[in-house]
């Protein structure tokens, strides 16, 4: 049961994105389900394709209605995890990967037995820090908030399958890869 769901979570910055497409590219059965925010859109990203991008009048009809999996309130953002969105993938005979915070994953481990769940370690703070900065989406006084909470969400690896650190995309991928065949077996 749930044997095709699988859940990428970590801190802010470890790199989820960058994983997930290098995993689906690896494994073309991988498709991401678009989870939905009422966060600004950054620039680069796609209505549809990066989030559902919606406002949080709509957001909160839905939260109500029951249309999400989980849903949270992330650095002052409302995200979710839509219940129809996973369903189609997994109906169609994909992967279904779940990107999402730790707080989520914590939700949604118990509510679906049997799903994988992979833990995304930083190699180190300093390179979280580093790909933060890098990232340039943050200001110095939210990338402080997101090291902080790193350190605490690290804690709640014990929940998860499997930890894999992000040192080399490839290696995390491989792994990623890995664990899941074993799973499916
Ligand atoms: P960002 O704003 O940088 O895209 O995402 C902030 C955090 O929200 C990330 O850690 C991301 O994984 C998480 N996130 C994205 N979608 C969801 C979701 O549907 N539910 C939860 N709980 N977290 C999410």
């Amino acid at each position: 049961m749930n044997r095709n769901i699988v859940i990428v979570s970590g801190p802010s910055g470890v790199g989820k994105d960058t994983i997930i497409n290098a995993w689906k590219a690896l494994n073309p059965r991988v498709e991401r389900v678009v989870t939905f925010t009422t966060r600004k859109m950054r620039e680069g990203e796609e209505n549809g394709v990066d989030y559902h991008f919606v406002s949080e009048r709509v957001f909160l009809r839905m939260a109500k209605a029951g249309d999400f999996l989980e849903h949270k309130e992330v650095h002052g953002n409302h995200y979710g995890t839509p219940v129809q969105g996973l369903a189609e993938i997994v109906d169609a005979k994909k992967i279904a990967v779940l990107k999402i915070d730790v707080q989520g994953a914590l939700t949604v481990i118990p509510k679906l037995p049997g799903v994988l769940s992979v833990f995304l370690m930083p190699p180190s703070f300093e390179e979280l820090e580093r790909r933060l900065k890098n990232r340039d989406t943050e200001t110095d006084a939210q990338i402080k908030t997101r090291i902080k909470n790193a350190k605490r969400e690290i804690a709640a690896a014990v929940h998860y399958t499997a930890k894999v650190v992000n040192d080399n995309i490839d290696r995390c991928v491989q792994e990623i890869q890995g664990i899941y065949e074993a799973a499916a077996r």
